[in-house]
């Protein structure tokens, strides 16, 4: 019998609404995996390639998409190239695990339409002023980079209904457990268990 699908767990939502933060909270979880996307970013210098991302150039990005190897992908505030390879679901699968994909608005919408399944969860901050304060505190990027972030936080919020999930990450631990809950409830849908439901009706007599 072949494994089951894996569970798909999408977090999205504006850039510095605390996505890096709270997936950390999922992949406490035992049974979770998470996907290392590829970018043509370049890396910062807290960043490792291998760890945060697989940072490849533009040309390594375009073969990667003509050779059909992205679950998703997209061009993410007009510049860089940020992609999910599929290779990350079949590793879910061979190791029986979760999938957690950290990924922008537009492959979430990807990645609903071919795994209709998959489970999507918008972070929000609490407000546009936090959202600042948090971006500028992290002191990651430039003035100009800034101010991309915010103007992109608004259009990206405007997509909230296309998720199953809205987490406000005002209350980091509030908001862990939310994100921690989603999962374990999502890992119960009957479709997901269906199964195993069987086997114990068998052992009832059928
Ligand atoms: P994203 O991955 O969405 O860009 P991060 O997880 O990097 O966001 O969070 C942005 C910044 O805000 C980080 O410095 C992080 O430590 C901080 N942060 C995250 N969640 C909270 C919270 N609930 N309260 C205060 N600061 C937070
Ligand atoms: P950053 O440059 O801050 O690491 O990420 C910028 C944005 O790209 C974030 O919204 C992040 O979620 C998104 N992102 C990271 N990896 C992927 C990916 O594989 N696919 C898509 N579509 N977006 C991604």
């Amino acid at each position: 019998m072949n494994p089951p699908e894996p569970l798909v767990l999408i977090v999205s939502g504006p850039s510095g609404s605390g996505k890096s933060t709270l997936v950390q909270k999922l992949i406490e979880l035992p049974t979770t995996l998470l996907a290392i996307s590829c970018t043509t970013r370049p890396p910062r210098k807290t960043e490792n390639d291998g760890k945060w991302y697989n940072f490849v150039t533009e040309a390594e990005f375009q073969e990667m998409v003509a050779r059909g190897e992205f679950l998703e992908y997209a061009q993410v505030f007009g510049k860089n190239w940020y992609g999910t390879p599929s290779k990350w679901l079949d590793q879910a699968r061979a190791q029986r695990k979760d999938l957690v994909l950290e990924i922008d608005v537009q492959g979430a919408l990807q990645v609903k339409q071919k795994l209709p399944g998959a489970v999507a969860i918008f972070v929000l901050p609490p407000s546009r002023a936090e959202l600042e304060h948090r971006i500028r505190a992290r002191g990651q990027d430039s003035e100009d980079e800034i101010r991309r972030r915010l103007e992109r936080a608004r259009q990206e919020m405007l997509n909230y209904s296309s998720y199953d999930f809205a987490v406000v990450n005002d209350d980091l631990e509030r908001a862990g457990r939310e994100v921690q809950a989603i999962a374990l409830a999502s890992r119960c849908r009957v479709a997901r268990n269906e199964e195993q439901i069987r086997d114990i009706l068998k052992s009832f007599g059928g």
